[in-house]
């Protein structure tokens, strides 16, 4: 995934990838298609679960010590069966959860894109076998 990602990401090969197989797009594939590019244009992706971290700092007087814990952002991914967390900087705490959606949005398309090659690999070969 990820090399098909940046492969479609070029500019210059997407265009002439686009054109040249336009064609053999349907519509539905085509709109797919149009919204991926979309997505990828907009910017960063990030292919990762995320959870809040609740804990005390040990300051004696800070609103923790009462019960009210610091909350940190964290994003993780498994990497070779291990599991990988990382808090997320403060500066990018807005921009991070865009990033995952825009990641999921684009992979729930390829899913369809596939989808549609499936339903279609399936009409020819009914085709071929009442040939
Ligand atoms: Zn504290």
């Amino acid at each position: 995934m990820p090399f098909i990602l940046w492969y479609l990401y070029d500019k210059t090969v997407w265009g002439r990838l686009f054109m040249r197989s336009r064609t053999h797009l349907s519509e539905k594939q085509r709109r797919y298609l149009s919204k991926v590019f979309a997505l990828l244009r907009q910017g960063p992706l990030l292919k990762a679960a995320s959870y809040v971290l609740r804990n005390t700092c040990g300051k004696p007087n800070c609103k923790c010590a009462t019960g009210q814990k610091h909350e940190t952002p964290y994003v993780a991914r498994t990497v070779d069966g291990k599991r990988h967390g990382r808090a997320v900087p403060k500066e990018l705490r807005d921009q991070v959860p865009r990033w995952m959606e825009r990641y999921q949005e684009i992979e729930s398309l390829l899913e369809k894109l596939s989808e549609e090659s499936w339903r279609r690999l399936e009409k020819d070969s009914r085709k071929t076998k009442s040939q």
